[in-house]
């Protein structure tokens, strides 16, 4: 092997004095590499394995520094649209736990999420609410709320079949099936109140008794 290879290697990792470093370093600032010799340097770099020392030495110098807010938006950017692997998933949960969130971030996070998943904004958002399908139907949806208590409002808070027999709760009744007339799903005619008795458990005698429930809402 020729002795010189060896020297030569040598002499490139010769520490730069300070003074030296630190007008490399003044020359540099501002300047921007161009793309292509910034991608060498990307390559260059590939495989590269730093040791615990330098690492932790990064590490310090970056919680120290504080980025501009576009530098921030340029570092999310970046990382928009990547889908982590499972396993850097279950890490980022790991180091999450157990980590409360400051009142400050809370508050943030809260006026960022304020109105975003509100009404026509909400993700399960239906825009004709005549499309319901059957299986949708929730008793919690305010519009069908709404119906409920207009329908009872209307009625007094009494069922219309009154008699000696009526007993349990109150409950709005489709006088035309829910889920076979879409259009009067919301319609103040299409609803009576009754009480848990007179509530038709069968949709046979739904149909048997709508037109006599039309009757008794007309008559009020
Ligand atoms: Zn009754």
């Amino acid at each position: 092997m020729p002795t010189g290879v060896y020297v030569r290697a040598f002499k490139r990792r010769k520490k730069l004095s300070i003074e030296h470093r630190m007008k490399i370093s003044f020359a540099k600032t501002g300047k921007r590499a161009s793309p292509e010799s910034r991608k060498k340097m990307s390559n260059a770099r590939k495989g590269w394995i730093c040791s615990n020392e330098t690492r932790a030495k990064m590490s310090a110098s970056a919680k120290v520094k504080v980025f501009s807010d576009s530098h921030r938006k340029n570092i999310g950017l970046k990382s928009k649209g990547r889908i982590a692997s499972e396993e850097t998933k279950s890490k980022m949960s790991v180091s999450r736990i157990g980590t409360k969130l400051s009142e400050e971030t809370r508050k943030k996070q809260s006026i960022a999420k304020k109105g975003k998943n509100f009404g026509s904004k909400h993700y399960r958002w239906i825009q004709n609410r005549n499309n319901i399908k059957r299986g949708d139907r929730s008793f919690h949806d305010p519009i069908q709320k709404k119906w409920a208590i207009d329908i009872k409002n209307r009625d007094k808070w009494k069922c219309k079949m009154s008699s000696a027999e009526c007993c349990g709760k109150l409950e709005s009744h489709h006088i035309f099936s829910w889920s076979e007339n879409p259009h009067l799903r919301f319609d103040i005619n299409n609803g009576i109140t009754l009480c848990k008795f007179h509530h038709p458990r069968k949709k046979a005698d739904e149909k048997r008794m709508a037109t006599f429930f039309q009757g008794l809402i007309q008559n009020k």
